[in-house]
């Protein structure tokens, strides 16, 4: 390789274009932490809803958002909505046996739980279930088969036995559930958002565009949409993945819930598929939960879990998510390293190929979108060509920038935009290195252009830069215009 190629490799991969989510928890809310996972590039902090109390969760934005401005990064946060899981009681004695073949009664009435008898914290369970239907306990480990529902009661025989500790969850893959993925507390959790100015709201078991709607009508209620991630965790939410992907600015493969209520089997196919139809409507994807599982107690990740991170950055998605390795994990820094290393290491072949994944092809029937999605498609073309070393968007709302990189061009997308919120937007998507920048500041492109590349470590003196502007919402203000500058 000549010496331009090993310059240009050097600064074109100082950026990683799949980006790291990582959880908060018990194992990583020290300020140490924080930083420490922050420094090692994690692009995107979750919030967990399901478990802390509203001033733990204030505190742990507080954090966050004073370490990253220490360190002059733009890091979202994403709070996931706790949604209906459904979850059993209480037990008398902390936990009891399932042994395969008895029967068990499962109950809504409020009582402690004995050895055959399981409350469930979900009131309406003997409505939504049948006989025949499968009600799977903690993570899927234990399966029981209704065999009668009365009254409150539900007769069930226990398929795959063992222990059954307190307040375990409880998924219901046969039947339809009526609890809505918008629960009371949901709404409270989604004030705290909006309060919090948090960056982005997950919700968990989406069915489809009714359960979005109803949380968009709430926010709109609270003065503030925050943009909403759709956590593909239901049979139903695979069914319905069109009108989902309509109507929310992300999704997340939540693979946990989704390999109960499917077989797990088809969760890999499930994946590819949903990956590749969010990327055909630039609607960013996350890949999420066991990806680094081990790490939660070894230092070192499996072979198979490598192969898994390897695999979310081949099939080219947004962003890879670490759950209970970097909340409640031994080693949360290290799970965040390897993911780094194993996502660099990918994205290094690709580059060296010249592709980092197939181009979606431009949605016709929408012509404002139209337009930027054929300038994109010019983009990346230019800058594979020209073997340019960065795009630079100045952009308003994020749009531009995001449409830019949903093509995967082969140089990083420099999103140049005013305000900080739509920067941590950015932070989600691939390949995206946001820029705070003043409105001034981007009005003379060239020194703009030429700042961004010394700061960003993208180009020097000699390279190429293209720049892609004049967007607009407006279509009798929409010229765009590209341009290549000779740093
Ligand atoms: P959870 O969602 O971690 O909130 O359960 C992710 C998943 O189910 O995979
Ligand atoms: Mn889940």
């Amino acid at each position: 390789m000549g010496e331009k190629v090993l310059e240009g490799k050097a600064l074109a991969l100082h950026w990683r274009r799949t980006k790291i989510i990582a959880t908060l928890g018990p194992a990583t809310e020290s300020p140490a932490l924080v930083e420490q996972l922050l420094a090692a590039g994690v692009d995107v902090i979750r919030l967990n809803l399901s478990h802390g109390s509203h001033d733990h969760h204030r505190r742990a934005v507080t954090l966050v958002r004073e370490t990253a401005a220490r360190l002059g990064h733009h890091v979202a946060i994403l709070m996931d909505l706790r949604g209906p899981k459904l979850r059993t009681g209480r037990f008398e004695q902390g936990a009891i046996q399932l042994v395969r073949g008895s029967r068990v009664l499962v109950t809504t009435r409020a009582v402690t739980g004995a050895p055959g008898l399981i409350p469930s914290q979900y009131r309406q369970l003997h409505r939504d279930v049948r006989r025949g239907e499968r009600i799977l306990l903690d993570d899927g480990r234990l399966e029981l088969r209704v065999q009668s529902v009365e009254g409150r009661d539900i007769q069930c025989k226990v398929i795959h036995g063992g222990p059954l500790s307190d307040h375990k969850g409880m998924n219901l893959p046969d039947s339809r559930v009526s609890a809505p993925a918008f629960s009371a507390k949901d709404r409270e959790d989604a004030a705290l958002a909006v309060e919090l100015e948090i960056d982005f709201l997950a919700l968990s078991f989406v069915r489809g565009a009714a359960d979005l709607k109803r949380l968009k009508r709430f926010l709109q209620g609270q003065g503030r949409l925050i943009p909403v991630i759709s956590k593909i965790e239901r049979p139903e939410a695979v069914a319905n993945i069109d009108e989902i992907l309509v109507h929310s600015y992300g999704i997340m493969i939540a693979r946990g819930d989704l390999g109960i209520e499917l077989p797990a089997e088809q969760v890999p196919l499930i994946q590819r598929e949903l990956v590749e139809k969010a990327r055909q409507q630039s609607v960013p994807v996350i890949v999420a939960t066991q990806m680094l599982e081990s790490m939660i107690d070894q230092p070192t990740a499996t072979r198979a879990e490598v192969g898994d991170v390897a695999n979310a950055a081949l099939m080219s998605a947004d962003a890879v998510m670490l759950s209970g390795e970097t909340a409640a994990g031994k080693y949360p820094l290290r799970a965040v390293e390897t993911m780094d290393r194993v996502l660099r290491e990918v994205e290094r072949h690709q580059w060296e190929q010249g592709c980092f994944a197939p181009e979606p092809t431009a949605d016709r029937s929408n012509k404002v979108y139209l337009l930027r999605e054929s300038m994109a498609h010019a983009a990346m073309q230019l800058t594979r060509d020209l073997e340019i070393e960065a795009i630079v968007v100045p952009t308003r709302t994020g749009t531009t920038a995001r449409i830019v990189a949903a093509h995967r061009p082969v140089s990083p997308t420099v999103g140049v935009c005013a305000k900080a919120s739509v920067c941590r937007l950015l932070a989600l998507h691939w390949g995206i290195v946001p820029v705070q920048s003043t409105e001034e500041e981007t009005q003379d492109w060239r020194r703009m252009c030429h700042h961004i590349a010394s700061c960003c470590h993208l180009g020097k003196a000699g390279h190429d830069v293209l720049l892609v502007a004049g967007f607009h919402d407006d279509p009798a203000r929409n010229e765009p215009s590209m341009k290549v500058l000779h740093l």
